[in-house]
């Protein structure tokens, strides 16, 4: 048989028009498409290295610090924690994950890799974990780090961080925060909230693709990461001559390895990704100019809009309501509805995706998202209009046409009315 394939065979890359309004992925701004096809660069480039430093300095905003190690980790929002856990944690450390959702899980799924001893504070399911319960749970364990996640999109709900941070350094903790699916859509406060790591992903509010995971390190952090840095080999080949300590579990996550590429040293360790770069660049320039206060408002009017979309049509929002992310909403799907129905109807009639839910919500709950260049008015106007069409044609009795406008009132707080004034 011969292993030669019609070239013609597959058509050159021509997706449908999706408008992507579930959990993450979303659709990217068009200008971090644009910045996408730029000219490659070498690594040592001094315009790449320069764009490098502009990335530290344009990340430090949106995650609200100063923190001179703000960089990107190459890979998927994953590869964000992974770094961070998997140099922060030696075999055999203590570590608390406060779990409130799949992603909480995520995090004990790596530990147990790292051969940490993990002790957990959760919540159920549509909750989030009580300031007073981490406290506990940390008097009890005395770990070495504290991890966690801001908003969970499993459950849609966001952990509050204030006073978080300042907990664990009291007990001599360092602590990570999750941060993908809320970075340039919730506010971030890693100064504020004293958090030591805290890790992102493009493709959610930020508006991006997939593939780079913005991170920042604080200064106590950097020096427990350094300490450990690398092991026999790697410091050969890095070029370095003292700081050899214990080994840790990674080449490519090694943050000690990462940081010095992105320190003056420039240091060799992987190629950075450089059209991810220039993605990571654009979103957080656009980011920016719009405004941080700006656009935390626009994603919490688009929350606001789609959650009063759905109640109209009578669906149920899941989860508690004093602690849901603006960008992502849970909807119970109806008694008798086959969920999976109505989501082929809104993308084969509708040309939306709207998403899933995973675990304990799988087959009971949709999840609603409104992220980045898709927390827009018309965009959560059009998907709740489509939802309400699929639903209709699916059997499920509603009101009909309240939708829309319920949604559009909670977008401005006023009533639909007062939109032409
Ligand atoms: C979406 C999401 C991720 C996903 O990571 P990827 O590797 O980019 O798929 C991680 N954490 C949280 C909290 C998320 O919402």
């Amino acid at each position: 048989m011969s292993l030669e394939l019609d070239p013609l065979l597959f058509g050159e890359i021509d997706p449908p028009q999706r408008l992507l309004m579930g959990p993450g992925p979303v659709n990217a701004h068009p200008r971090v498409l644009r910045a996408m096809s730029a000219d490659l660069l070498g690594q040592f480039d001094p315009e790449m290295t320069g764009y490098m430093e502009q990335v530290m300095a344009l990340y430090r905003p949106i995650f609200g610090t100063r923190n001179r190690w703000t960089m990107l980790v190459d890979g998927t929002a994953r590869a964000g924690i992974e770094a961070a856990l998997v140099s922060l944690v030696r075999p055999g450390d203590t570590v608390l994950v406060v779990n409130f959702g799949r992603f909480g899980l995520l995090l004990t799924e790596i530990l147990q890799r790292i051969g940490a001893r993990i002790e957990t504070v959760e919540a159920p399911w549509g909750e989030v974990v009580p300031l007073e319960a981490i406290s506990d749970a940390i008097a009890r364990t005395a770990p070495r780090l504290v991890a966690t996640i801001h908003g969970d999109t499993s459950t849609t709900m966001a952990q509050p961080l204030d006073g978080f941070g300042a907990l664990c350094r009291a007990a001599g903790a360092l602590s990570y925060v999750d941060a993908t699916a809320t970075i340039g859509g919730m506010e971030l406060a890693a100064d504020r909230w004293d958090v030591d790591v805290v890790t992102g992903g493009l493709q959610k509010c930020l508006g991006g693709p997939s593939g780079s995971a913005p991170i920042t390190i604080s200064e106590a952090a950097a020096e427990q990461i350094f300490a450990r840095r690398h092991t026999e080999a790697g410091i050969r080949m890095a070029g370095l001559v003292d700081g050899q300590g214990p080994r840790i579990g990674s080449n490519y996550f090694d943050l000690a390895m990462i940081m010095d590429y992105w320190s003056e040293k420039r240091l060799n360790h992987h190629t950075e990704a450089t059209s991810m770069l220039y993605a990571a660049r654009e979103c957080a320039r656009v980011a920016l100019a719009e405004g941080l206060a700006t656009r935390y408002d626009r994603h919490a009017r688009a929350g606001r809009a789609m959650t009063a979309g759905l109640r109209a049509m009578g669906l149920t929002v899941f989860g508690d309501d004093a602690h849901r992310m603006t960008n992502v909403t849970g909807a119970h799907i109806p008694e008798g509805i086959d969920g999976e129905a109505v989501r082929r109807t809104m993308r084969e009639a509708f040309e939306i995706e709207i998403g899933t839910a995973f675990g304990p919500l799988q087959g009971k709950v949709w999840r609603l998202g409104a992220m980045g260049y898709n927390a827009m008015r018309h965009k959560v106007l059009i998907t709740l209009g489509a939802l309400e069409a699929s639903l209709r044609m699916a059997g499920f009795a509603l009101p009909l046409g309240e939708a829309v406008p319920a949604a559009m009132a909670a977008w401005t707080d006023r009533p639909v009315q007062d939109e032409r004034a």
